[in-house]
């Protein structure tokens, strides 16, 4: 299969989830994940007409997207992976979306770096349901109060929450968590499912998938 074709299968099978669970057509977008991928791979993508995509590495996003946004102005792109701050100033400056909002520190330097560069990026925080170690994330019981502290101490207006279940483990009860947490948040956006797990993440109310392999091939 070439890779608009795997787009638009993709793209088929959210709309077929969407009304299996009820929900109403295009409540659900797509984040083509295109780390790894180069420039000459995302192209055809973007020919396609899929306008959103994800990556998780400042560095690496730097080095493909300020020309391919310069071909296609209405880009959005989110950050997906784990951002240090030193490296905010970079990432407020490429990314229309930061996902992985986790902790006081990154959020007062993203907080810092809009103001000082007058640019508004939508932000989700991104939540460890697991509780892996090894994983990004605040933990579930910590949100509410995490999520308060961004808007009440920093006024920063977060959008939705993100989650990343553990590998080995069912993702249904981790996208129920994540959708009791923002409801108990007041947010209605939910960034859940990816290319194993996008259908189910849409059953427990996903708005936006993120979807890397089933797009752009295997890794
Ligand atoms: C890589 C990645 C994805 C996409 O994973 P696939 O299994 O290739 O669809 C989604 N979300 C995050 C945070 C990722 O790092």
């Amino acid at each position: 299969m070439e890779v608009e074709e795997r787009l638009n299968d993709v793209l088929s099978r959210i709309r077929k989830s969407e009304k299996s669970a009820n929900r109403s057509e295009n409540a659900v977008s797509l984040v083509a994940v295109s780390k790894t991928f180069d420039a000459d791979s995302i192209g055809p993508v973007i020919d396609a007409g899929q306008r959103v995509f994800g990556e998780n590495r400042v560095q690496e996003a730097q080095s493909k997207w300020p020309a391919l946004k310069g071909r296609t102005p209405d880009i959005e792109l989110h950050l997906i992976g784990p951002l240090q701050s030193n490296k905010a100033a970079d990432a407020v400056a490429l990314f229309d979306v930061i996902e992985t909002v986790d902790r006081e520190k990154i959020a007062r330097a993203l907080a810092a770096e809009m103001k000082r560069q007058e640019r508004e990026i939508r932000l989700y925080v991104q939540v460890n349901t697991g509780l892996e170690p090894q994983k990004a994330g605040i933990a579930p019981e910590g949100t509410g109060a995490f999520v308060t502290f961004c808007r009440e101490e920093l006024g920063l207006d977060i959008e939705g929450l993100m989650c990343i279940p553990p590998l080995d483990e069912n993702p249904g009860p981790h996208f129920a968590l994540l959708a009791k947490l923002a409801s108990q948040c007041g947010l209605s956006r939910l960034s859940m499912g990816m290319s194993g797990d996008f259908e189910t993440a849409i059953a427990f109310g996903a708005t936006s998938v993120r979807v890397g392999s089933a797009i752009f091939g295997a890794r």
